[in-house]
């Protein structure tokens, strides 16, 4: 049997499927029926088995993994939270509701500090998940804990889940839920861990059932005959040794050269990405520094992020984007209203522009970064709609004092008036993660429109085209910085189309820089017209391939 969804990388994974439990419900607001001493063994018992399942666990665990863990312990006995529960179950509340109802009430005034004490506040809630599967008698949401290597089956995964990921443990990742260019997908080929996301709400796989994971393919094949098995094994073995090949900057194979750079979401990944051959950052991700913040980052304290980042680049060129809040990740001192549909609100430059003065500070911290290092800082703004947007915030950059001011080509629109839009901008970077959303009308977070989220839609490409022939005919950059550029194919087409630069998750630079390195830009031409003039993506994609 198989299993299809959109593969995220190129890697191959076998081993036992392990399935992650749905988080639970809600309990219901009930009240107990009267015995309240009653009630509170009860819960006075399910926190006693949480903290000894915790502590068995943190007695496995190492280092950071054990700290939290350890965290977590401390948090399940606070004896506040004990008090607060006694009291909502005297009052008559059921023992799970008033676990719930008094965690997330601390939850609540955790994330109100801000900081540190936010970040605790996601471990809270997964304290009170464990307390109340222990009062179910359910199993514990969360990850899975087993002593084995396994494949992790899962409807999705938050951020959180996916980043403490024992990679010792998860040979890869299948989700029901979610697209390719989710952040479970991003994280997942950050970390390069074979995935395929949106194989169908439906799709189930006995526990321990053995399967091969193929992300080149989108295909999981469920209990594998022992040759699939054995060619499984022999590619895992190649891609370690691939993973050893010399690091060049990237070229294609007439000596064109195409820059890779690395898409980083903090100052800490940047040594990574050098010693991966990253040849500087085509997409510094800011927003992802202050999504715990409650309040508006100081010019200080960006400034001191930035120089830290822009340090391990020297004379390289460095792409920072302003801060891209809104839809999936939105910043609560910039997006502050309910929108009904998020990706298309006040999103990227939209938020950044009604609130003036938090671009401002951003732009005044870029540009003293700027100053204190020898990086060649370019800063580009997301969610551009047109000429006029990109003249707004190209003049103020300018007026700070920025050298290299650009915009995201992220909107169909920008790319439809892309000549206008390069005669103000020095650069643009395609987003084709949003790209591909807009022009599709497919939501990246929704695992039910997933197939449409497929950067090789000749409609993307032909967008693509536009923006590659604009900047040609300017002689200005136009590079490629959403997770189409990590597949290698289609990195290859992009080039065909006009792309000068390549800036990816630095996870994928290897399999991008050898695949370039076997094509003319003649052959990269030809590659792209076959794409754009076929009827869908899979044409587009097989076309490519016959060319
Ligand atoms: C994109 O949209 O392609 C992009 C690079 O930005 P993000 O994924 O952060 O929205
Ligand atoms: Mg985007």
């Amino acid at each position: 049997m198989e299993l299809h969804g959109v593969g995220v990388g190129r890697g191959v994974a076998v081993g036992p499927v392990l399935t992650m439990p749905d988080p639970l419900p809600e309990p219901a607001e009930q009240q107990h029926g009267g015995d309240a001493a009653a009630e509170r063994a009860k819960v006075d018992e399910a926190i006693a088995a949480a903290a000894a399942d915790l502590t068995e666990r943190a007695g496995r665990a190492e280092g950071a993994g054990r700290e939290v863990i350890e965290a977590a312990i401390q948090m399940a006995q606070d004896p506040m939270l004990a008090d607060d529960i006694a009291a909502r179950i005297e009052a008559g509340t059921t023992g799970e509701r008033a676990v719930f109802e008094a965690f997330r009430s601390f939850q609540e005034q955790l994330t109100a500090l801000g900081g540190y004490m936010a970040e605790r506040a996601t471990d809270l809630g997964d304290v009170s998940q464990r307390i109340i599967a222990q009062l179910r008698g359910v199993p514990v949401p969360g990850v899975p804990d087993s002593p084995h290597p396994f494949i992790l089956l899962a409807r999705d995964l938050a951020p959180a889940d996916t980043a403490l990921l024992d990679l010792t443990k998860v040979l890869g990742l299948i989700t029901r839920d979610g697209g390719p260019t989710s952040h479970t997908a991003i994280l997942a080929r950050a970390k390069s861990i074979p995935a395929i996301v949106g194989v169908g709400a439906d799709a189930v796989v006995a526990e321990g059932t053995r399967v091969v994971l193929d992300a080149a393919a989108g295909l999981v094949t469920i209990d594998p005959s022992d040759e699939l098995v054995a060619d499984a094994e022999r590619r895992i073995a190649e891609r370690a040794a691939m993973a050893d090949a010399p690091i060049t900057d990237g070229a294609l194979a007439d000596g064109t050269t195409v820059p890779l750079l690395a898409n980083l979401g903090s100052p800490a990944e940047a040594a990574g990405a050098v010693e991966l051959g990253a040849e500087g950052v085509g997409l510094f991700r800011t927003e992802f520094l202050f999504l715990d913040s409650a309040t508006a980052p100081s010019v200080e304290a960006q400034q001191e992020q930035y120089t830290e980042l822009l340090k391990h680049f020297p004379k390289k060129k460095v792409v920072v984007r302003a801060l891209d809040a809104g839809a999936d990740k939105p910043l609560s001192f910039l997006n502050d209203a309910h929108e009904e549909n998020p990706a298309l609100g006040l999103r990227g430059l939209r938020a950044l522009r009604a609130k003036e003065d938090i671009l401002r500070d951003q732009l005044q911290a870029l540009k003293n970064a700027q100053d204190a290092t020898d990086a060649d800082l370019w800063v580009m703004a997301p969610m551009v709609a047109d000429a006029d947007e990109t003249a707004y915030f190209v003049e103020l950059g300018k007026s700070l004092g920025l050298r290299t001011v650009g915009v995201m080509a992220e909107v169909p629109s920008l790319a439809v008036v892309a000549d206008q839009v390069l005669e103000i901008a020095d650069f643009v970077s395609i987003g084709t993660n949003d790209l591909t959303q807009y022009t599709l009308a497919a939501d990246r977070m929704l695992g039910t429109v997933a197939s449409y989220q497929d950067p090789w839609h000749p409609a993307v490409l032909r967008l693509v085209k536009l923006l590659g022939d604009a900047g040609a005919a300017s002689g200005k950059s136009v590079g490629i910085c959403g997770e189409a550029a990590s597949d290698p194919q289609l990195a290859v087409v992009l080039v065909g189309l006009g792309a000068t630069t390549l800036s990816m998750t630095p996870a994928a630079l290897a399999d991008v820089r050898a695949e370039l390195a076997t094509v003319t830009l003649e052959q990269a031409r030809a590659r792209a017209a076959a794409a754009l003039a076929a009827g869908n993506a899979a044409g587009a994609r097989a076309a490519a391939a016959s060319a």
